[in-house]
This record gives C-alpha cells, structure tokens and sequence, in this order.
C-alpha cells in the first residue's frame, strides 16, 4: 500500500524562531530553520492520519493543502502535541462525523480534561463545538486505525512512557531519551525511521544529536530524519553538513514517500 509522510512540523515545543530571541537560527533566512511544533501527517493508501496536533495544527494543514484528516494519533499529552484539537473543527464538519483520537487512557484523560466541551452529549454542546471520539489503546498492543495496522512504540520521556508509532516500514519516535530492548526489537525492518533529536546539550527527556546518531546506526533504518528540533540545534544548513550518510534533519514541509 502507497505509503506518503509530510512532517507537517519539526520543532520544539516553543517552535523556531522563539519569540523575542535573535540568535543566528531565529533570524535565519532559511525557510528551513523555521519549525512549527512537532507533528507527522501519515497517508497510508487514501487514509490520512495525523499523528499528533500541536497549537500550528491550522497553519500546517494549510501550508501543506491537506484538507483530510481520518483519525488523530497521540503520542503523549504534552501540549506541543495536542493544543491543536479544537482546529480540528473545520475536518470534523466537512467530514459529518466525530474525529476518532487514539491515544492511551492517561493520554485521553488530559484530552477530556482540555476539552470538555468536545464530549459534551448532543442535547449540552454547543452548536459550533467540535466532536471527538475518544479510542483507548493498550500501547503495547497492534492495533487499526481505519483498516491501518499501527504498531505501538513504546518509549521514554524522561522517565515517563510515551508512544512512537510504526505503520509499515516508517516507525516515527517523538519525545524520547530512551528505547527500551524490547522496542528495538519492534523497530527491526524499519527502512524509515523518525527520531527527535533536541540539541548537541544533554537533555533531561529528549535525545541529543549525537545519541539520535548512535540510535539511528542501531537501528539501521535505510534514512533516518530527526525532528523536534530547538533553535539550539544551530543552523540547519551547518548541522546537515556534519550528520552521517542516511540521516538527516527533518524540516517543516518535507514529503517523504515511504
Ligand atoms: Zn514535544
Ligand atoms: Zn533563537
Ligand atoms: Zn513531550
């Protein structure tokens, strides 16, 4: 099955360039050193998957003309990865349906808590209110997302489980400092592979560029992209120019057919 990945944003959870800084890549001209938060749109045959909504979710579905979007897939609740919910609206009328949101219960939990409102029962909403369907996942269990085998990923964030997803032979891994053996194992084939990778400083809950390298050549996916990228990183053009054969930094806009 036709497999298409558009990294609808590649930052940070302040996103590039930081309000009110003026180091060298938050005044780049390079289209490439901006990076709106985090987030992968995944088209496997004619379904679109989002996996994860950040606070630029409008802004990305426009710049990338996507105007789809089947299911949402979350990786973890911090708000870089699900601010964006209440955008979801315009999809959720033009689709007449409610927007299933996949996502552990620890996950859905934060999701009702930040919008209640998109639970609401059809007699309390309130007309222009969005509707979501909330599906549980076990996270360590396969599962379908409309007819698309997902693998969970489970990782860490800090010391805190997260989820990657694997769909085919692209596995996507957001917010990790740690793999654990036995997700290693789930990663094996992989010809695509998506890490996060911070900055070149030592990070409490995310890789460096150096252990996304050394996890990368673990791995040995056929390329690798980093993404969840801080202005610390440096500029994107410097950074490229040192990185191994087969990997590279992911940017907002990339299309990648897997
Ligand atoms: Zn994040
Ligand atoms: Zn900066
Ligand atoms: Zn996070």
């Amino acid at each position: 099955m036709s497999c298409k990945v558009i990294f609808t944003g590649t930052g940070t959870s302040q996103g590039i360039p930081v309000i009110g800084c003026k180091c060298p890549v938050c005044t780049s001209q390079n289209p490439r050193d901006r990076r709106t938060r985090t987030s992968v749109h995944v088209i496997v045959g004619d379904i679109h998957l989002q996996v994860d909504v950040g606070p630029d979710f409008r802004q990305q579905m426009l710049a990338n003309q996507l105007d789809r979007v089947d299911a949402v897939l979350l990786t973890h609740e911090h708000m870089d990865h699900l601010a964006g919910i209440d955008d979801l609206r315009p999809l959720i009328f033009n689709q007449k349906r409610p927007m299933p949101i996949y996502g552990t219960s620890r996950v859905l939990k934060v999701v009702r808590q930040q919008f209640p409102y998109a639970f609401a029962s059809e007699e309390d909403r309130y007309p222009g209110a969005p509707e979501l369907k909330a599906v549980e996942i076990d996270g360590q269990k396969p599962f379908k997302v409309e007819g698309v085998s997902v693998i969970p990923l489970p990782v860490l964030h800090g010391n805190w489980p997260v989820l990657g997803f694997r769909m085919g032979n692209f596995s996507y891994i957001t917010d990790a400092n740690q793999i654990p053996n036995s997700t290693y194992a789930l990663l094996r084939g992989s010809e695509y592979l998506v890490l996060n990778a911070l900055r070149k400083e030592p990070h409490y809950s995310h890789f460096t560029l150096d252990e996304a390298i050394d996890v990368a050549k673990k791995v040995g996916a056929r390329h690798t992209f980093l993404t969840h990228i801080s202005h610390d990183m440096g500029l994107e053009e410097e950074v490229s120019r040192m990185l191994p054969a087969g990997i590279s930094l992911a940017y907002d806009g990339l299309v990648v057919e897997c």
